[in-house]
Formats: structure tokens, C-alpha cells, sequence
């Protein structure tokens, strides 16, 4: 699960990036996360963690993670391969969803490259340079698929796929405004096109702009307007407070965030705005070692949920004892009064996992 930041230079990348790091999970408790420089480790915050830790009296809380890779160094001109353009865009590729960072604060000591604070200039320098990459990309393939196309019928299929997702790139717009069939989405996806990735927006505002979530400064509205033409969504965050936040204990975390008159911080919108777009959710277990999330996909059954924990699960799964966290929680914690109740499931293969399930997974060894 790994999502790049990219944004124009001085618009606040690295300060986000630093708040993400500094507040970075533990990383022994993720092994399957890459540890380079430029890869920041978040936990996604989940409160049903501690409730359940409590009840189980776990040593340990492991909430799950997702990694922010960040992607800096784009210039106009990338597409064409200037400054680090091409690296810049093989980055991207590899990432599952992107988060563009867009400058909304005023602040006439940090210079800004294109002049002044231009939100929709500044989205439409980065949208063109994937998009470009796109095109270019699309049109090599579609050279070399059209002589196969005439007696291939996939092929022929894929082909006006192409030129369809390139009529609209030709208009200066991204893949992902594309409407498109179940089967060509399928197709598009094998591309793996740059601009039609999911994305968030990241509108970084001055502290002044928090506390009415960005709502009276026009530069957040531009962002806003032009998110909605993707039905992408846009997260308002001040990066700079976000580093200052990243320092802090979680009770001074609390204070803090009650002082700036906002419930949650930036980063924890960001995260949970990231999961979202991912199409992600979590299943919990817990017991007195730990109470742990764990990350799926929307509509992931049973013995393939379990194979996140450990492949021997999924491969001599038996059954999943499953009851919901709220159910749970309505029973006071206590399993024993939730059992009579009925309120423990037990759940077979086909079993779908819902988001805040509590599993105990039966396997054969
Ligand atoms: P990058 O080039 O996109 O990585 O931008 P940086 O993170 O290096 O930020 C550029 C400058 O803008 C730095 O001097 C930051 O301190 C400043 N900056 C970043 N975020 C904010 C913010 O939310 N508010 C204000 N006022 N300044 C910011």
C-alpha cells in the first residue's frame, strides 16, 4: 500500500513528508513495509484498537500501516524527460494512488516558482506532465497494436480503449475522468497509466485556515472546484503545524489539536482519506499478546483475510469465529454475554469480511 506525494517545488512536500516520517509507526512491526529514505511509514489510526486492548489487556497495539513514498522533484517538462523527469515518472508508476500537494498558504518569504499562489496553475503543471507521459505511452502502443488489431479481436478492443482515453488526454484531462464499462476499466488498468491513478489533494493551508477547515481562504475553493471535476477527494492540512504536531506525545497531540479548534489532524485526514481511496479496511484480532488491524481489500472472504495473517491459516482454514466490534462493545467487552447472545458467528469460506470484524481463525495445522 504505498502512495507518492508530488507537487510543484516549495508548495510543502517535504514538510508533510518529515511530519509523516517523525510521526512514522514502529517499524519492526511491519515487515513488509520498505525502509528507504525517501518511504514514510504511517499507522492508520484506528480507536477500536485500544477499547479492545483494554478488554484483552494486550501487551501490544499494532494498528496497520500505509506508506507515503515522496516523489520529489518534478519540473515542467518532466514528460520531455528534463530535470529528473523520467525517474520522477517511474516512481509514480509504482505507487497505487497519488497525493498532489497544492500550495493554499501565502507567505511571501517562501518563493514560489510560477510567481504567485495559483492553485489551478499549479495542478494543471503537474496533471499535464502525466497525462503527457500518457499520451506519448498510449500512441507507441496503439502503433504497434494496429497491424495485430486487424485479425485480433482483444486486441482491436484494447486498441479503442487507447483511443478513447486519448481523445480526452488530447482535451488536457486526466484518464480517471474517463467514464468508462466495467471491461474497459479492466483494460485501462492494464495500462497502468499515470493519470488515471486515484488521488487525493492536498490543500496546504496557514494555521489561520484550520479551524474552518480551509472553508474562507478562495485558494482551498479553486481546489476544491477542480477535485469535484475527478471526484477526487480534498484534504485540508497546514504542513508546517503538521511537523510541530509529528513532535508531540499523544496527550500533548490532544491539547494541541482542542488549542487549533480542529478534532482531528491533517495527517490523520490524510490517512484515513487514503484508506478510503484504496478501497481498504480493516479486520481486528486480539488477545493478551496484542490487539492487532489488519488491512484487506473491500469484499476479501474469509481464508484470504486470513492468509494476511500467517499463508498456514489460509491454507488449513477451518472456519472464522467472527463477531462485529460494535456488537462486542454493546456487550461490554465481554465475549462470554455476546456468546450467549447469539452474537458470535460462526463464518465459512465464502464468508465475506466486513470492516471492524473481530476474528478468531480455526485451522487445521
Ligand atoms: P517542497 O519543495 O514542496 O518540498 O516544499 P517544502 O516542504 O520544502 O516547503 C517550502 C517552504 O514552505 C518551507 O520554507 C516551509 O517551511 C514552507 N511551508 C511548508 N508548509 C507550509 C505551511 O503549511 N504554511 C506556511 N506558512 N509555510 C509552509
Amino acid at each position: 500500500m504505498k502512495l507518492g506525494i508530488v507537487g510543484l517545488p516549495n508548495v510543502g512536500k517535504s514538510t508533510l513528508f518529515n511530519a509523516i516520517t517523525q510521526a512514522g509507526a514502529e517499524s519492526a512491526n511491519y515487515p513488509f513495509c520498505t525502509i528507504e529514505p525517501n518511504v514514510g511509514v504511517v499507522a492508520v489510526p484506528d480507536d477500536r484498537l485500544d477499547k479492545l486492548a483494554e478488554i484483552y489487556t494486550s501487551k501490544k497495539i499494532v494498528p496497520t500501516a500505509i506508506e507515503f513514498y515522496d516523489i520529489a522533484g518534478l519540473v515542467k517538462g518532466a514528460s520531455r524527460g528534463e530535470g529528473l523527469g523520467n525517474k520522477f515518472l517511474s516512481h509514480i508508476r509504482e505507487v497505487e494512488a497519488i497525493v498532489h500537494v497544492v500550495r493554499c498558504f501565502e507567505n511571501d518569504n517562501v518563493v514560489h516558482v510560477d510567481g504567485g499562489v495559483g492553485p489551478l496553475r499549479d495542478i494543471e503543471t503537474i496533471s499535464l506532465e502525466l497525462i503527457f507521459s500518457d499520451m506519448e505511452m498510449l500512441e507507441r502502443r496503439i502503433q504497434k497494436s494496429q497491424k495485430a488489431a486487424k485479425t485480433d479481436k482483444a486486441i482491436a478492443a484494447e486498441v479503442e480503449v487507447m483511443k478513447k482515453v486519448i481523445a480526452v488526454l488530447e482535451d488536457g484531462k486526466s484518464a480517471r475522468v474517463l467514464d468508462l464499462s466495467d471491461d474497459e476499466k479492466e483494460i485501462v488498468k492494464s495500462f497502468n497509466l499515470l493519470s488515471s491513478k486515484p488521488i487525493i489533494y492536498v490543500a496546504n493551508v496557514s494555521e489561520d485556515d484550520l479551524m474552518d477547515d480551509g472553508n474562507t481562504n478562495p485558494h482551498v475553493g479553486t481546489v476544491r472546484e477542480f477535485a469535484s471535476t475527478e471526484d477526487a477527494e480534498v484534504v485540508v492540512v497546514s504542513a508546517q503545524i503538521e511537523e510541530e504536531i509529528s513532535q508531540l506525545d499523544p496527550e500533548e497531540k490532544k491539547e494541541f489539536l482542542n488549542d487549533l479548534g480542529v478534532e482531528k489532524s491533517g495527517l490523520d485526514k490524510l490517512i484515513q482519506a487514503s484508506y478510503k481511496l484504496l478501497g481498504l479496511m480493516s479486520f481486528l484480532t486480539a488477545g493478551p499478546m496484542e490487539s492487532r488491524a489488519w488491512t484487506i481489500k473491500v469484499g476479501t472472504a474469509a481464508p484470504q483475510a486470513a492468509g494476511k495473517i500467517h499463508s498456514d491459516i489460509e491454507r488449513g482454514f477451518i472456519r472464522a469465529e467472527v463477531i462485529a466490534f460494535d456488537d462486542l462493545m454493546a456487550h461490554g467487552g465481554s465475549m462470554t454475554s455476546a456468546k450467549e447472545k447469539g452474537l458470535v458467528r460462526v463464518e465459512g469460506k465464502e464468508y465475506i469480511m466486513k470492516d471492524g470484524d473481530v476474528v478468531n481463525f480455526r485451522f487445521n495445522v
